[in-house]
């Protein structure tokens, strides 16, 4: 297999190494399932949601953008059927206490349980069990396991009076999800924004999940981040906008750069009882061994702004101005966790490559995401001609790019540098800079190709090599 170099081990300890992601709570022995993100890490990510609110938001005359509060109402989730109904079901190992989500096991024999019940799955346990099939802790192999059981994924605050009994009726919850503020505010927005069905509402934002298994590195983390968007149509639209947004959604992928072969659909068969087509588009993460969803283009009908409507008890239907019809809005939602792009990106961009004997690891990041845009690099730290030549470049540039200095270290280490953090150029400032013609090399991080270039004339190339 051609990309079997790429493995997780080697993602972590980059992301670690070079400042990209690190462990939560490190220095106490680590934070189970949170990750936080070092100097590199957070331009990525900053990149990637720009990214996706510039195709979402600004470039769209339909769409417009929202950030509201992780906390809502306790209501909001009783509404929307989280309360007693958002969980996953687990098994546990009798034998060495492994925990594990039975739903994934159970995929891997055609079945698809994410949508059942404990009793449910309990059933198609003994199912297989009569085909001779039985289930087996990932981590020992034993086929002790305890029946399966319903694990609430929603993460409770003690938010409120401090005089308050807490109890289930008003229990404040972090939000699982980032579309529960979107459909709250719907009617704030049609009474504001001036927007017209078909629109839609986008948010990015922290998320909450009680996930009973979270090992794999940040695709699967108690806190973090979503960028989703809710489209409202009337129902006869609803199909041709859905396949709108998927042609959208899958392009926006392509056009960053990830492999056409790299991603794929996936059909939900089993669907949410209000749903009438639900597909997920998988990455081809390699570092797990396959496909796996990296985001959701769902459609969810009324039900949302139905239910808000009726436990609320204020009307959030729409009415046409044309034609004086007046219906409750079907939703299509797009649903990505950024922290799960960021590690598609990682996957993709990860590169080992044999350069005159010697491997070198680059991240062959679009331009547009890499987290440092144009390293600054002067020959030698010693010479002070030379470090306030290249200063200067660094505020001339750095008003328009994320740039890095670096003056420690051969040149050759520190071109090596650049490439495993993705920097698509580094600028280096030598004694010709300073002495004969004023020009600087610009290595080019995929080519590995060279080019004077004067100083005088680096905006204007840099402006072209970014497309501004
Ligand atoms: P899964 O089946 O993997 O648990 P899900 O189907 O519950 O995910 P959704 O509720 O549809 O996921 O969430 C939409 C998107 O949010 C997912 O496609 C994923 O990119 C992201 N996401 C969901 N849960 C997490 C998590 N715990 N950590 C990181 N990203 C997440």
């Amino acid at each position: 297999m051609e990309k079997d170099y790429k493995t997780i081990d080697k993602i972590v300890s980059l992301c670690k190494r070079r400042g990209f992601v690190f462990q939560s709570s490190e220095i106490y022995g680590g934070f189970s399932a949170v990750y936080d993100y070092g100097p590199y890490g957070i331009e990525l990510k900053k990149n990637l949601s720009e990214a996706w609110w510039k195709s979402m938001v600004q470039k769209r005359m339909d769409v417009v953008g929202l950030d509201s509060g992780i906390f809502m109402h306790p209501k909001t989730w009783e509404a929307s059927g989280h309360v007693g109904g958002f969980d996953d079901p687990q098994v546990d190992c009798r034998d060495c206490k492994n925990r594990m989500r039975v739903d994934h096991m159970l995929e891997e024999h055609g079945i698809e349980a994410d949508k059942m019940k404990a009793e449910e799955i309990n059933r198609a346990i003994e199912d297989l069990k009569k085909k001779g099939i039985e289930l087996k802790c990932t981590n020992c192999g034993s086929k002790n396991l305890t029946p399966a059981k319903n694990f609430s994924l929603m993460v409770k605050s003690n938010l409120g009076s401090p005089t308050d009994e807490l109890s289930e009726d008003n229990v404040v919850y972090l939000r699982p999800e980032t579309c529960g503020g979107i459909y709250l505010n719907y009617k704030n927005i049609l009474d504001s924004a001036r927007v017209k069905i078909p629109f839609g509402i986008a948010q990015v934002g922290k998320a909450f999940r009680n996930e009973i298994i979270a090992r794999q590195f940040i695709f699967r983390t108690r806190e973090f981040e979503q960028m989703e968007m809710q489209y409202f149509v009337h129902p006869t639209q609803m199909q041709e906008k859905y396949d709108e947004w998927k042609k959208i959604r899958w392009n926006w992928y392509l056009g960053y750069g990830i492999k056409e072969e790299n991603i794929q659909w996936h059909k939900h068969t089993k669907l949410a009882h209000y749903a009438a087509e639900a597909y997920d588009i998988e990455y081809n993460f390699t570092i797990f061994g396959g496909f796996k969803e990296l985001e959701g283009i769902h459609q969810r009908g009324a039900w949302d702004l139905s239910q808000h409507s009726k436990f609320s008890g204020v009307e959030l239907d729409y009415l046409d101005p044309k034609t004086n019809e007046r219906y409750v809005p079907n939703i299509l939602e797009t649903s990505v966790g950024l922290n799960r792009m960021f590690l598609a990106f990682m996957n993709e961009a990860y590169t080992e490559e044999e350069v005159d004997g010697e491997m070198r690891v680059v991240l062959k990041f679009d331009r547009r995401i890499a987290p440092v845009k144009i390293a600054i690099l002067p020959l030698l730290k010693n010479r002070e001609e030379l470090v306030v030549k290249a200063q200067d470049i660094y505020s001339e540039l750095s008003e328009y790019y994320m740039c890095e200095f670096d003056e420690s270290g051969t040149i050759g280490k520190r071109y090596r540098r650049q490439d495993e953090i993705g920097t698509p150029f580094c600028v280096t400032i030598d004694f010709d800079t300073i002495e004969k013609d004023n020009t600087v090399t610009v290595r080019d991080r995929d080519t590995m190709e060279q080019e004077r270039i004067r100083v005088e004339d680096l905006k204007k190339y840099f402006a072209e090599k970014f497309n501004i």
